[in-house]
């Protein structure tokens, strides 16, 4: 039995939009695509699909009570809603420097969350962020 994935590639600003049969975990045609990035975009999107995540931490002595941050890299999907979860644990105290690491190793991955951007002390607090 096979089944038909249908995927808009984002490999560039093209958006080719790309049809695959797949079969026993192989893809056994794939049609729509106009180079060969996008027969790989499909393996992965298929098979290994793979996602930035972004979000906020609750900071405490900052200047704004949340600074946002993401993963340093693509994390797998399926470890997207366990990441979140570890995520919004996490309280950090300012300053915050850009790209600072907020959570090593999120969701047993190898990959860190760090800082989207940095946030400064409130008055009174640490001053350099
Ligand atoms: S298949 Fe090639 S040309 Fe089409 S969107 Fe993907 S990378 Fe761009």
């Amino acid at each position: 039995m096979s089944t038909i994935y249908e995927l808009t590639c984002i490999a560039c600003p093209m958006g080719c939009q790309i049809k695959t049969k797949v079969q026993q975990d192989k893809i056994i045609s794939i049609k729509g695509n106009s180079c060969k990035r996008g027969e790989l975009y499909a393996q992965d999107e298929i098979f290994r699909p793979m996602r930035v995540i972004t979000s906020t931490v609750r900071v405490q002595g900052g200047v704004l009570p949340v600074v946002p941050v993401r993963t340093a890299e693509p994390i797998p999907k399926d470890k997207i809603g366990v990441a979140l979860q570890e995520i919004a644990c996490i309280t950090v105290t300012a300053p915050v420097k850009f790209h600072q690491v907020i959570v090593p190793n999120i969701a047993d991955t190898g990959v860190s969350v760090v800082a989207s951007r940095p946030l400064a002390a409130k008055e009174g607090g640490e001053k350099t962020a």
